[in-house]
């Protein structure tokens, strides 16, 4: 049982719809664990009400929000400052406050890919060939994030043109808008589309494209495997689902609020006992 005094600091997630979020279970086992004064609660806060919110936090005193949607681009607007990949970005996933009262503004989901992948296949994007499919808000953090850490191409594919083109343009140089048919020349393959996501059963595409030099990654995490990732590891094909980057995601902004480092594996402990 957590117990509230009024020296808790408080923290939490806001969103609309937020009550299926399993961010405050994730914050508030690493608050148990690094046996800190802590608390993370859900704030159902309505569509259009983002920047509000930023103001709430300012007034009461929140020292940290974790942001779903579809409030990413309004607390964004809205924080006093924003770290350069919400600035490329022009979307937020964190906020934090700092002991002047100022709200900064940061994305977690790039650094929460990144560690993920390091923690699960033991490797980096470096000198890799990354495709992403999809080019949405997980897909854009993903992207940068890929081409920041000297991916040697980050390949595009979603379904609006677009969209995609923003998205390339994201990861710079190496960037490039791609189609179904690249997928087989990437060494990782990620899922950032929400093809896949429960209760939808269908795949992100063809694993045919997919083969056992690669990494696949499926960055839902509800089902825990999904049809698409399920098919790739019958394929004899090392994958990975996305439980680990929500974990590292929220590990980052753990790190931001508090300034010490997250303790993964009790995060990781707490999403598998709310998963299962
Ligand atoms: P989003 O901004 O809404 O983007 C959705 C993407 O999926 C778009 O590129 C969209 O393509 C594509 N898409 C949707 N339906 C499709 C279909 N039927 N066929 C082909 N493409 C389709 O969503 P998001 O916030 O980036 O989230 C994407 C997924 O990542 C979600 O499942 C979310 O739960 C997951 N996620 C996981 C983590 C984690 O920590 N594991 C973190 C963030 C997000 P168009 O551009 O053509 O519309």
């Amino acid at each position: 049982m957590i117990s509230v005094s009024g020296a808790t600091r408080v923290t939490g997630v806001i969103g609309d719809p937020v009550t299926h979020s399993l961010s405050p279970a994730l914050h508030n086992a690493a608050f148990a664990a690094l046996g800190i004064d802590w608390v993370s609660v859900p704030f159902p806060v309505s569509a259009g009400r983002g920047a509000q919110a930023v103001e709430a936090m300012r007034t009461v005193g929140l020292a940290g929000l974790s942001v779903t949607t579809p409030h990413k681009d309004a607390v964004a607007q809205a924080a006093d400052e924003v770290s350069d990949a919400v600035a490329a970005l022009g979307a937020a996933n964190c906020l934090v406050a700092s002991a002047d009262g100022r709200v900064r503004a940061e994305n977690t989901d790039g650094d929460g890919f990144l560690g993920a992948l390091l923690e699960d296949a033991d490797t980096t994007v470096q000198e890799k060939t990354v495709a992403v499919l999809g080019a949405g808000g997980a897909a854009r953090a993903i992207s940068r994030a890929c081409a920041d850490a000297g991916a040697a191409g980050v390949l595009i594919v979603n379904r609006t043109a677009q969209r995609a083109e923003v998205c390339a343009g994201l990861a710079g140089s190496v960037g490039t808008v791609a189609r179904h048919a690249d997928i087989a020349g990437a060494d990782i393959v990620v899922n950032a589309t929400t093809v896949g996501m429960a209760p939808d059963s269908a795949m992100p595409c063809d694993p045919a494209l997919l083969h056992r030099g690669q990494i696949v990654v499926d960055i839902v995490y509800n089902p825990s495997e999904t049809v698409w990732l399920a098919a790739a590891r019958a394929a004899g094909i090392r994958s990975y689902n996305g439980g680990s980057m929500l974990v590292h995601q929220a590990a980052v902004a753990i790190a931001h609020w508090t300034g010490r480092t997250a303790p993964v594996d009790a995060m990781r402990s707490a999403l598998r006992a709310h998963l299962s």
